[in-house]
């Protein structure tokens, strides 16, 4: 994920199969989120979301992935509870009713991937909770509002930081939006925060993955042991939403958006 470094223009056929990828994510998704119960563990939804890939003949996009000093990703599903920013790994943990839990997810079809992520309450939740979730929302929503040809880069995390923060809460800074494409992550690196107006100007055919992390104190982050869950420092909820969005010259197309779609 260097900084820097070319930004692929998709060809048409390549939209394709990003769109077809694309969709097989937000359909697994929706599928996932119906599943999220008081009582159902994280392992559960991962075996879930592996079986729908094999039924739909493509590939997880997380499973076995190894970044440079890390163990290889265990799972086809990143979930992670409450103060849990993002990477949790599945396992024995049951939901509890006022939960949130945000499913990240991501396959690979034809050679290209997409990458999506929401966060789902578990039974009902406490009214900040949802202010949380909303927010989040609201601040994806409004980094895709800027992508558009002739905007630049940074104009992205610009709106996603301007969001969060008139809300109260904090972006997490470690982790990035990203270029995707034949790999999962590409360049460029797209933070969550910055001035705007610097940085490359927006192109159609340029596909990126945008994904504010929110915490509702402090952006500070600390690893489990695992090396894989980031988790916020002061215990505080996180959320995570995310899509993988096409910029076409009428602006963003969210790939991963289908009807029910976050
Ligand atoms: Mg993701
Ligand atoms: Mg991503």
């Amino acid at each position: 994920m260097g900084r820097g470094q070319r930004i692929e223009i998709r060809t048409p056929d390549e939209i394709e199969a990003m769109r077809d990828a694309a969709r097989h994510v937000a359909e697994i998704l929706i599928e996932l989120r119906e599943r999220v119960a008081p009582g159902v563990t994280t392992r559960e939804l991962d075996e879930y979301a592996e079986k729908a890939i094999a039924q739909r003949g493509v590939r997880s996009s997380f499973k076995g992935y190894d970044p440079l000093g890390l163990p290889a990703y265990p799972a086809v599903l990143c979930v992670s509870v409450n103060d849990e920013i993002v990477h949790g790994i599945p396992g024995s943990r049951e939901l509890v009713e006022g939960d949130i839990v945000s499913l990240d997810f991501g396959v690979e079809c034809d050679g290209f991937h997409g990458d999506s992520a929401v966060t789902v309450s578990v039974g009902r939740i406490g009214e900040e909770t949802q202010r949380l979730l909303d927010t989040s929302s609201q601040a994806l929503d409004e980094a895709m509002e800027v992508m558009v040809p002739g905007r630049r880069l940074s104009d992205i995390g610009h709106a996603v930081q301007r969001c969060v923060e008139a809300a109260g809460y904090s972006v997490v800074r470690e982790f990035a939006g990203h270029g995707i494409g034949r790999k999962l992550h590409e360049p460029p690196w797209i933070p969550n925060f910055g001035a705007a107006g610097r940085g490359p100007r927006l192109v159609p055919g340029m596909v990126f993955a945008i994904e504010p992390m929110v915490t509702i104190g402090r952006s500070d982050v600390k690893m489990r042991d695992d090396e894989w869950t980031a988790v916020t420092a002061d215990g505080s909820l996180a959320a995570h939403y995310e899509h993988t969005v096409l910029i076409t010259e009428d602006g963003p197309e969210a790939l991963t958006r289908v009807a029910g779609s976050h």
